[in-house]
């Protein structure tokens, strides 16, 4: 296949210069939909590392440090528009790397853009305050960045997991350093490229591509990282926050989830059925917010069970470049997983399984959706995270039940309620143990401008919109005694 490749994927960006990797090591990208090779990239190792971060801390000492934040945020801006000019392409590349059908491949490119757009306008609106203090003293409050910043991304959406935390980093004026995931991270190095096109100053952002015992354990444990941000399993964001401990530095861990969608009697169906199906299986089901649980009310639940297995039936399974509904699973040891859980499954009820298009390669990391019903709530397919296109109906038969059985999992992601009574949706919008709740919808970690992140094991900390800002800067008190 030939790919919109403008740069040489193989190469690490340290202080403003595509340099091969001081390993000179590379690792292979493979595409998804077929088996294929597509490039190799750096394997970068401790030393690139070192030298990412020190570059990093000379562009906040040169150049960028000395940005206003009027300038960041013009600087941002640009690269959203460049993004946006350049959405086809990015679409191909993330299309190609991550298995994700166009059409969603294309929405993540727009969503990056949007990123840069909305902190592009935020870099120069964060404020401090005055606070009433003794007589004699005025005190004010001072958000400043944190210096550099440390970016560890999963492979399922770069492309908006770089801009909710690579662009509320520089909006702030933290310099960062980027370690893509091993097994996609074409748009990664794109969005840099793009980044320099724009005028970010040398060293702001820093990419340095490798495995996660390697490059990733590196970056997380270096002495001189001031935040970490982190995206990606349970297992790992332990570790990740083992190594922030021992440097303390603050760390933002956005893991996995087993997000419910509460059905109830009173729901309108047809507003709901799209976003039941949907929300468990873009992205082939590899989306931490995605709803893998959906808990319906006895009176609607053969209803719904039918409905939802109907539109099973639409869910095409193909090569991502084809655009089906759900594309390939990032990779065979990923299709492997999800055929483990499949397994566990085997004393379930498979209400529907979605069709695997005739042209589908066999070489490619397809598993076909698959909706089981009559679930026990503490069925493992209904408590632990599976990261493929896999859903389990639950009945219930009130709302003290279906709460309890809402936050029986170890997550605590994002959770849905479709009803139309005024009062259980306020209830329950306290109730549910989720960072995100979403009443008679499910945004799968909903827009730009909302707050998103976890409690329990899904993690603390929050990325996206205003929040975020002040999660990329320290709150500094400032006390003048002037009499
Ligand atoms: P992962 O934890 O294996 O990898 C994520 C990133 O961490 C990669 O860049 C990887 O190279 C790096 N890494 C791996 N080991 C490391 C180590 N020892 N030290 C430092 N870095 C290391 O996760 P994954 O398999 O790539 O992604 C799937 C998981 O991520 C799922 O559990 C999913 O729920 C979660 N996820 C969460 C969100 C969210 O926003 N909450 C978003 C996407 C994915």
């Amino acid at each position: 296949m030939s790919l919109p490749l403008w740069f040489d994927p193989a190469l690490c960006l340290i202080g403003g210069e595509w340099v091969p990797p001081r390993t000179g090591a590379t690792l292979p990208l493979v595409n998804p939909s077929d088996g294929s090779d597509l490039a190799r990239i750096a394997r970068g190792g401790s030393d690139d590392i070192d030298a990412a971060v020190n570059a990093a801390h000379t562009a906040r000492a040169g150049a960028w440090g000395k940005m206003t934040a009027l300038e960041r945020g013009r600087i941002l801006t640009r690269i959203g528009q460049i993004v946006l000019e350049r959405a086809d392409d990015l679409a191909v590349l993330e299309a190609a790397d991550v298995g994700k059908p166009l059409t969603q491949a294309r929405a993540d490119a727009v969503a990056l853009a949007r990123y840069m757009e909305f902190y592009g306008g935020a870099a120069d609106k964060v404020m401090g305050e005055t606070i009433p203090y003794l007589d004699g003293y005025t005190v004010y409050t001072l958000r400043e960045p944190h210096g550099v910043t440390a970016h560890i991304v999963p492979w399922n959406y770069p492309m908006q997991i770089i801009g909710r935390s690579v662009g509320a980093a520089l909006a702030m004026g933290n310099a960062c350093v980027l370690k893509p995931a091993e097994e996609a991270c074409l748009t990664a190095l794109a969005f840099a490229h793009i980044a320099q096109e724009a005028g970010l100053p040398e060293g702001a952002l820093n990419v340095v591509p490798g495995l996660g015992a390697e490059a990733g354990a590196a970056l997380s444990g270096h002495p001189r990282i001031q935040h970490i941000s982190f995206t990606g399993s349970v297992a790992t964001g332990a570790l990740i926050q083992q190594a922030a401990g021992r440097n303390v530095v603050p760390v933002t861990l956005e893991l996995g989830g087993k997000s419910p969608q509460l059905v109830f009697d009173d729901a309108d169906l047809d507003e709901a059925l799209p976003f039941l199906v949907n929300a468990g299986c873009q992205n082939a089901g590899q989306t931490c917010s995605a709803s893998s649980r959906i808990l319906v009310q006895r009176g609607v639940y053969d209803e719904v069970c039918r409905r939802m297995a109907d539109a099973y039936g639409t869910l095409t399974v193909g090569p991502a470049m084809q655009d089906h509904r759900v594309g390939p699973l990032i990779s065979a040891r990923q299709k492997e997983i999800v055929e483990g859980f499949l397994g566990k499954g085997a004393d379930l009820r498979v209400a529907a399984r979605g069709v695997l298009v005739d042209n589908a390669p066999d070489t490619g990391a397809y598993v076909l959706p698959t909706l089981f019903a009559d679930v026990p709530p503490d069925h493992p397919l209904a408590r632990d995270e599976i990261f493929g296109p896999v859903q389990v109906i639950i009945p219930f038969d009130t709302e003290e039940e279906a709460t309890v059985i809402a936050n029986s999992t170890d997550y605590g992601l994002v959770a849905s309620v479709w009803s139309r009574d005024g009062a259980r949706q306020m209830r329950l919008a306290r109730k549910l143990q989720a960072g995100q709740v979403f009443l008679n919808n499910y945004g799968a970690g909903g827009g730009v401008e909302l707050p998103f992140g976890g409690v329990g094991k899904s993690g603390h900390g929050r990325e996206k919109g205003f929040e975020a800002l002040y999660g990329f800067s320290v709150l500094k008190t400032v006390a003048a005694r002037h009499g």
